[in-house]
């Protein structure tokens, strides 16, 4: 069987993909750091609407637990592979650089980058011999744009779009497709201390997007549609920046 991995799939954008591809027939494996409420109640609203959904905890910024949890994963589905891999667990610990600390700055590099680096790798493996994958990055507009107070989140979604762009042509011919999606504003958690009625009337569409909307671009890129479509960034912010 044929399995989509999100990483930071019990909230947010990552829970809106997970029951985006969940309820186009995937079984979905929903991963999170430590938020076992929120994840399982994500896994009943996808088994409530007829999907099928495990869970796979694990620290994207720890190397040993992610080995652990795919090799625990792999030993119980010998005959499955992750065909479907959405790079979505993210944080934000901002800070204008000079009053930044190094656990500031590590844990978002940590979280964010490297924790895309370990986890690709390895389920890269999986979709090149099956000879067909999509991997699609979370990424942001910050690391289009950068922005101030972010030196540490811009410089991490940045170095996920200029991976995305060199993986998709290492594994082109095998089939398997890697693109980012970089939201603007989208009301989650990550969001929801920042002031919303100041920051819209910079957004032409007035408002800030929905987790849904970013899960429907997701899934597209995720589908067997998108095959011709790799090595791409997509920006979805409501025409903030262009
Ligand atoms: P969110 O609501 O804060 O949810 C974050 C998710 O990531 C949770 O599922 C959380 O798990 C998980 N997570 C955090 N650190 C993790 C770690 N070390 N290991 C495993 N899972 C971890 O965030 P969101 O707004 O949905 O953001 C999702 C992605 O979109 C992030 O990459 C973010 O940078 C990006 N993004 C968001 C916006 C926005 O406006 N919201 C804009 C641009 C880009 P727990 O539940 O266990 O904590």
């Amino acid at each position: 069987m044929e399995y989509a991995l999100v990483t930071g799939g019990s909230r947010g954008i990552g829970r809106a993909v997970a029951m985006r591809l969940a309820a186009g027939g995937m079984p979905v494996i929903i991963n999170y750091k430590s938020n076992t409420a929120a994840a399982e109640e994500t896994k009943a609203a996808i088994e409530a609407a007829g999907g099928v959904c495990e869970l796979l905890p694990f620290d994207t910024a720890d190397p040993k637990a992610i080995e652990a949890a795919m090799e625990q994963w792999e030993a119980q589905h010998t005959d499955d592979y992750i065909a479907v891999l959405v790079n979505n667990a993210g944080i934000r610990q901002d800070n204008i650089m000079v009053f930044m600390t190094d656990e500031q700055w590590h844990s978002v590099l940590d979280t964010t980058l490297n924790g895309f680096f370990y986890l690709t790798r390895r389920v890269v493996k999986g979709m090149m011999t099956k000879r067909y994958g999509r991997i699609v990055n979370v990424v942001s507009l910050s690391g289009i744009k950068g922005m101030p107070g972010q030196t540490n989140y811009s410089a991490a979604k940045a170095a996920v779009i200029g991976a995305t762009k060199a993986l998709a042509q290492e594994v082109a011919p095998r089939k398997v497709t890697v693109n980012a999606v970089a939201p603007g504003f989208v009301a989650t958690d990550m969001t929801k201390d920042l002031d919303e009625g100041e920051l819209k009337k910079l957004i032409p569409a007035g408002r800030f997007g929905k987790p849904e909307e970013v899960a429907a671009l997701v899934a597209f890129l995720a589908s067997k549609e998108a095959a011709y479509i790799t090595g791409e960034v997509v920006n979805i912010n409501g025409g903030l920046y262009t």
